[in-house]
């Protein structure tokens, strides 16, 4: 049988197939999975340097804001401090203009909200005069830096001082002092003007900065002047060694970070600025872990959404794939059954070569033989003949005794047909009805016509009854045909010419074998 070897072939094909598609889910559905972590991890990363850039601009435009700030406060009381230098470098420190001076100093210090006090010192750090009124007495601040430095430094220039607890109000105050000249340059004094640190602090504490933000207004030597949130003791510590003034400062002006604090070690986003004519900087922060917070909460919420939706499609694809498995498993199965089917229905076609009544060859499986084998005789010159066997009165046999009765008779028949015929080649076929063919290969008419005479003196001497025959018993007649190459090109024409000598075995009386002509 070489059916199985193509079924088996279409099998391990169809499971290669199979196995290919499995594979191929699996691979979509670590694609769509890996896709979904890639997209949500780029996606929570972009959105933090979004929510940290956002703040670095924020911190940016808060520095630029605060800066400005800065610059007109200390310009309003460096205003007054050049005019007054101006004043006592020009009129002298005479009594009548000290008194002036006084009232002069008072009004002013009192149209300024921000200004604490303005003060003049002589070149030896008493108080020749102050915005305050109060007894100059024998105070003398020659030991506060601003005085030491202008003593020690010709330049004219604003100088900004480390914030100071006043002597006189015991309040924190920043000093901008400038330096007083005698017409030949020598040194002659100080004119300060000392500022609430307040005025800064009350700004900067009405600005949302969260729980940990940092505003610092610092000078240029890197000490703190005010920071907020406001501690005593940060006031006058050195930033020196902080990434603003070891790495940002020196690159730019102004500008954004992220950099851990050296007060605290807080890392914060920054944004910091130069105050423009002065000696100072501004610096704004917010803690980086608040900043993120709000992202932090949103990216874990997503990542949970994700991982439940990643959860949810392996469950689904895991399901999926097995289903795939088993509808494989059923293809295949499915297979096998139509090969058995195959098989039952080789089996069923042999059957169907079979006559079911008597067990002969069938007329199907004659018409394939009688062709083959004249096929052969003609090819190889071997002998070929062909009974045609009819029941004689068989209607009436019937009629008497009855259908089934005709059956078994002609059963009885077709079993001394085949007791008849020796030779393994030889075919016995129930023709149709009643009337039965035998093909003998290799044998010619005269061998033939003697099998057909065994046959017909076989079924008389079986002595089946048959009342209504003249011979009281069932009996056949026979028609005898050799196989004639050259008469007989087709089947029919052997078949035909068999049947003929029947019909004539018929017309002269039944019972007896005649051989065609
Ligand atoms: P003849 O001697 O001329 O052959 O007469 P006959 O009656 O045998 O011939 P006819 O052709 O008139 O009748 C044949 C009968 O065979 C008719 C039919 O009822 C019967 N027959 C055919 N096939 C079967 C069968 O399978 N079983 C039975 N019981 N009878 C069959
Ligand atoms: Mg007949
Ligand atoms: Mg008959």
């Amino acid at each position: 049988m070489g059916h199985p070897s193509i079924f088996e072939h279409i099998e391990k094909n169809r499971s290669g197939v199979a196995r290919r598609k499995n594979r191929s889910a699996v691979t979509l559905m670590v694609a769509v999975c890996l896709s979904m972590t890639v997209i949500v991890i780029w996606e929570a990363w972009s959105s933090r340097q979004y929510h940290l850039h956002d703040k670095e601009v924020a911190m940016s435009n808060l520095a630029q804001t605060l800066a400005s700030q800065a610059q007109s406060s200390i310009k309003q009381a460096d205003t007054l401090l050049f005019g007054l230098v101006d004043r006592l470098e020009n009129e002298g420190v005479g009594p009548g203009q000290l008194d002036r001076l006084q009232r002069l100093l008072s009004a002013q210090r009192n149209e300024l909200s921000q200004i604490h006090g303005l003060f003049v010192y002589d070149e030896n750090g008493r108080w020749i005069v102050n915005s305050n009124g109060a007894e100059v007495g024998g105070a003398n601040n020659s030991d506060r830096e601003y005085f030491i430095y202008h003593r020690d430094h010709p330049d004219l220039g604003p100088h900004i001082g480390p914030s100071i607890k006043s002597r006189s109000s015991g309040e924190w105050i920043m000093t901008v002092s400038r330096r007083v000249n005698h017409p030949d340059g020598r040194f002659a004094g100080v004119a300060l003007a000392t500022i609430y640190l307040n005025h800064f602090l009350q700004l900067y504490d009405s600005i949302d900065m969260g729980d940990n933000g940092v505003i610092n207004l610092i000078a240029d030597d890197a000490s703190i002047i005010v920071r907020r949130p406001f501690n005593e003791a940060d006031i006058g510590t050195s930033l020196a060694k902080s990434a603003l003034f070891t790495r940002l400062l020196p690159t730019a002006g102004s500008g954004t970070a992220s950099t851990s604090s050296i007060i605290d070690d807080v890392e914060r986003v920054i944004g910091y600025r130069r105050v423009e004519g002065y000696p100072l900087i501004v610096f704004a922060a917010l803690d980086k872990a608040e900043v993120l917070a709000g992202w932090r909460r949103q990216s874990l919420l997503s990542a949970g959404v994700v991982l439940l939706l990643l959860g949810f499609s392996g469950v689904l694809g895991y399901r999926l794939i097995k289903l795939m498995k088993q509808q494989d498993l059923a293809r295949i199965e499915l297979l096998g059954t139509q090969d058995k089917l195959l098989e039952l229905n080789r089996n069923l076609e042999l059957l169907a070569l079979e006559d079911a009544l008597t067990g002969l060859a069938n007329r199907r499986q004659f018409d394939l033989f009688i062709h083959s084998e004249m096929g052969r005789a003609r090819r190889n010159e071997t002998g070929l003949a062909l009974l045609m066997i009819d029941v004689d009165h068989f209607k009436a046999f019937n009629d008497q005794y009855g259908h089934l009765a005709g059956d078994e008779c002609l059963r009885s028949i077709s079993a001394i047909i085949i007791d008849n015929i020796k030779r393994p080649g030889d075919l016995a076929a129930r023709f149709g009805g009643e009337e039965f063919a035998v093909v003998l290969p290799g044998t010619d008419y005269v061998g033939a016509f003697l099998v057909a005479e065994n046959i017909r003196r076989a079924v008389e001497a079986a002595d089946l009854e048959h009342s209504e025959s003249p011979e009281g018993r069932v009996t056949v007649s026979v028609g005898v045909c050799g196989y004639n190459p050259a008469l007989q090109a087709q089947t029919e024409d052997l078949i035909g010419a068999a049947d003929k000598a029947l019909y004539v075995a018929k017309t002269s009386g039944r019972n007896m074998s005649v051989i065609a002509n």
